[in-house]
């Protein structure tokens, strides 16, 4: 066993790097992943080989395998292509700022339009909602009521209006009474078509807004990409609202929508309430899309205990011997806060036969030598020689952390041992004591 706790101590320093065959289950169980959030396919075949080509190569830290440290950089991957953190709207030097909302009919465009104006109201921002949809009678009452439940003044012509003009003259309405932002809801239709199109740049180009944001539906799935596509292409968006995010859909549409578009996605909708409006943050959305969540805490948890500077001067110390109790207490911590002795030692191939009776002596072992070490002096963590030297010490020790003068003997016996081990192998690898009750 002392072999294995050899290699294990090998894995923690980190050793492998990413190759494109120890990679190879974890690239499948990602693209499977990506495309059952609903991820475009071409999308996913893009992104899945930019990441990989990067990853080649790359050290794989301590305490990981290389295909869970991949999964961690395709994580950290979807979050910069989604955009990193946050991006606020757009605000006018000079009021009003003007949104225009496009998008196909039922994507939740006129609800976002009230849920976003609630959310500027509740900076107190003022805001005017402007409905241009002016096919269905349906669609101006929708916003009006929608309008008096949040308190927010809506502008509309009737049915028979031209929407460019009604979307002009609402910006205008919106001047003359000094509001902060306008928000243009427009027609949408069941499917792209040119009239809606020509409609909606013919208004973007008479108002010049200064956000043009997309509503895409969340369970668009597959589509969305297209769909994008051609909004972008046509009248050109500056971010967009992925909606009904409520729902079980793992919101693949938002890689898709960023990925083609190159625009941020700024707000989520989760609801049909007019409070169900989020700002759009990609690391919850990339942990959501990617549904391996415990994978990537798993790396995030061993990357952050793991200082490689640290790790490497801890080394320079073994090999001149100068390795002491504070590092060894060091190394210690370090193994525990990765998670337990017993979920390290299974991360570790060729130690998962280790039974669960072997796992608690381990950790027990583990935590009574931790106790010893803390009952030491400053002094005598720095020189083990004075402990081994004075029966005196190593009894107060022992009686400071529950022990016996002879378990104290036998730790400081293990470390000095361990410590010339170290020093004539010249590698740093080592067996440690402390773990002796595994043996
Ligand atoms: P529009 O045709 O693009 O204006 O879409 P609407 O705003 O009229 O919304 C269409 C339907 O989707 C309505 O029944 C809304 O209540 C619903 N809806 C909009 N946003 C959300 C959302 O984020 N979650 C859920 N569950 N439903 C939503
Ligand atoms: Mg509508």
């Amino acid at each position: 066993l002392s072999e294995s706790l050899e290699s294990a101590w090998k894995k923690l320093r980190g050793q492998d790097k990413i190759t494109s065959s120890n990679i190879k289950p974890a690239l499948q169980e990602i693209r499977r992943s990506l495309l059952s959030a609903d991820v475009n396919l071409q999308v996913v075949k893009t992104f899945i080989a930019d990441v990989e080509k990067a990853a080649q190569g790359a050290d794989v830290i301590s305490g990981v395998r290389p295909d869970q440290q991949f999964i961690k950089i395709v994580n950290d991957e979807l979050v910069k292509v989604m955009g990193e953190s946050n991006v606020p709207l757009a605000q006018a030097e000079t009021p009003p700022t003007i949104i225009l909302m496009a998008g196909l009919q039922g994507t939740g465009k006129t609800t976002a339009t009230a849920k976003l104006a609630l959310h500027l109201r509740k900076q107190n921002r003022s805001a005017l909602m402007v409905g241009t949809d002016v096919y269905r009678p349906a669609a101006i009452d929708q916003l009006k009521t929608l309008g008096e439940q949040i308190d927010v003044p809506v502008f509309e012509m009737g049915t028979e209006a031209n929407p460019v003009e009604v979307a002009k003259q609402g910006v205008e309405k919106a001047k003359t009474d000094g509001i902060d932002t306008v928000i243009i809801d427009t027609a949408g239709r069941l499917q792209i078509d040119q009239n809606m199109m020509g409609e909606l740049i013919a208004v973007k180009k008479a108002i010049s807004p200064h956000e043009v944001l997309l509503v895409v539906d969340a369970m668009t799935g597959q589509e969305a990409a297209s769909l994008t596509d051609t909004f972008h292409q046509q009248v050109g968006v500056t971010g967009a609202i992925l909606t009904k995010l409520d729902g079980d859909t793992r919101g693949g549409a938002a890689l898709s929508v960023r990925q083609v578009s190159g625009q941020p996605i700024k707000f989520i909708g989760v609801g049909e309430k007019v409070e169900a409006l989020q700002p759009f943050y990609p690391e919850r959305m990339a942990s959501r899309i990617l549904g391996m969540g415990d994978v990537v805490s798993l790396v995030e948890k061993a990357q952050e205990e793991i200082d490689m500077a640290d790790a490497e001067a801890m080394q320079a110390k073994m090999l001149e011997a100068r390795f002491d109790f504070n590092d060894f207490l060091k190394q210690m911590r370090l193994l525990k806060n990765m998670g337990s002795f017993g979920s390290i030692m299974k991360m570790i191939p060729g130690m998962n036969k280790l039974s669960g009776s072997d796992i608690e002596k381990g950790e027990t072992q583990l935590k009574r030598t931790e106790a010893m070490i803390n009952s030491m002096t400053k002094q005598e963590r720095e020189e083990p020689e004075l402990l081994a030297k004075s029966p005196g010490r190593r009894r107060r020790v022992g009686k400071g952390s529950g022990h016996q003068e002879k378990d104290v003997s036998k730790l400081v016996e293990d470390f000095r041992k361990m410590r010339s081990m170290m020093q004539q192998m010249g590698q740093g690898e080592m067996g440690m004591p402390g773990m002796g009750g595994l043996g």
